[in-house]
């Protein structure tokens, strides 16, 4: 019997050389650590910095950032392998989403000069950490309704607002918050960023029970007229909505990656597992009920890291509207392919699907993410229904 894979070939016709080097090079970093390290770490509530300070160290956690601010020089699907083959080798770094993705490309792209140089270095290099936040408990889903508001003060602004499920701010050097300026009384969404270090007066910020099994925690934050110097705007106050997708597309298609990592290391699993348990005569892999859930498994995952790539391609060509479209359909499809894998891989092996030891009953809470946030599953397929398809909006 070959090796398995869990991935189909050809992918040499479709990423470059130096994006194949990268995969190799990622992977084998991952598998240094894997997630007997990444779950350790998470079930002792302990950040997993020691993997964070290699991956920066060999430049991978910017190598989406310009070269002329420490970073690597390349795109969002750069960094998307970066994630999958972490998350494939079993150490998911959610952050990577939030820090050097969304933080690390809204300030390339709009900061100021002195802003660039503060931050990209060290998001770069991994030495500094960046959360976002957006979300908030009274608007979900519709950010059209967030109240977090920025209100001038002389030269400062004035921040006032709640958040919730904001990840990583415990380890973090600042959050870059989505606001709305206060002038922005038509109803329609006129955000604003601001990034706010974490130690400032007035940001409190308190851990959420979560159940998941990660490294990184969630927080409520509440922010009580925080003042900020006129430098923590990022980018123009009035260009919010298109600054904000900048950032958001780019977490689109991570979170896909981080989907597509997660349902790889699960398929690996079962795939091995299949192989070699044997209950009656054969390979529990040679039933069919086993092996064609299995490659249907495959068949998804492959299907949505193209989706992934084509979205990541028309994201650095600069394709910002089809970028949008195919990043949804991207995080839509890794998500579900997730779920599906995590669940098919716990039932191949049985009691041992839940067991710590070969860490996937913690796939099954992780896999959700996937499905829920930045954007949930009925939210994309609301945007596909509307745009793609042109039919009414309901809501
Ligand atoms: C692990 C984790 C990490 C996160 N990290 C961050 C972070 O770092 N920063 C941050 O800002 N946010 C973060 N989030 C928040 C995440 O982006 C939100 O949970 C997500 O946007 C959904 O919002 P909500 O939870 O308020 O759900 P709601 O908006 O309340 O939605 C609840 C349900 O209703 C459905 N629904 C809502 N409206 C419609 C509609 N019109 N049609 C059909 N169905 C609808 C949704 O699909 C969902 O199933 C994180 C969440 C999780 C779970």
């Amino acid at each position: 019997m070959s090796a398995p894979r869990t991935t189909a070939p050809g992918s040499q016709l479709i990423e470059t050389p130096e994006r194949r080097a990268l995969r190799r090079a990622v992977a084998d970093l991952g598998a240094r650590f894997g997630s007997t390290y990444y779950l350790a770490k998470a079930r002792a509530g302990e950040p997993a910095d020691e993997l964070w300070a290699e991956a920066g160290k060999a430049g991978y956690l910017g190598v989406n950032l310009p070269a002329e601010y420490g970073g690597g020089g390349g795109g969002i699907g750069d960094l998307a392998i970066v994630l999958e083959e972490l998350g494939t080798a079993g150490c998911p770094l959610l952050l990577l989403i939030v820090s050097p993705a969304i933080c690390g490309t809204v300030i390339a792209r709009y900061g100021t000069e002195e802003q660039k140089r503060q931050w990209l270095p060290g998001l770069a290099d991994g030495s500094r950490r960046m959360a976002f936040g957006i979300t908030e408990p009274d608007a979900g889903s519709n950010s059209h309704r967030i109240s977090t508001v920025a209100r001038r003060d002389g030269e400062d602004w004035l921040l006032t607002g709640r958040k919730v499920f904001v990840s990583g701010i415990d380890h973090a050097d600042a959050v870059l918050f989505v606001a709305r300026t206060e002038d922005a009384r038509t109803g329609k969404l006129k955000p604003a960023l601001f990034v706010v270090p974490r130690e400032t007066p007035g940001f409190e910020y308190r851990p959420i029970p979560m159940e998941l099994v990660a490294p990184e925690r969630q927080f409520q934050v509440f922010l009580d007229d925080v003042r900020l110097p006129a430098e923590a705007l990022v980018g123009d106050e009035n260009a919010g909505l298109l600054q904000l997708f900048a950032g958001l597309n780019p977490e689109r298609i991570m979170t896909a990656a981080f989907s597509l990592g997660l349902a790889r290391q699960a398929l690996g699993k079962a795939v091995e597992y299949a192989r070699t348990r044997t209950v009656w005569s054969t390979p529990i892999g040679a039933h069919q009920g086993l092996a064609h859930p299995l490659a249907q498994c495959a068949v998804e995952i492959e299907l949505a890291r193209l989706m992934t790539q084509k979205a990541a391609l028309l994201y650095d060509a600069g394709e910002d509207a089809a970028a949008g479209e195919a990043a949804n359909m991207a995080k839509y499809a890794a998500g579900e392919a997730a779920a599906r894998t995590v669940d098919q891989a716990v039932q191949t092996l049985g009691g041992n699907g839940l067991t710590q030891e070969y860490g996937l009953g913690a796939l099954l809470a992780a896999t959700r993410v996937g499905r829920v946030a930045p954007v949930s599953r009925e939210m994309v397929l609301n945007y596909v229904a509307q745009h793609t398809l042109g039919l009414p909006k309901s809501y």
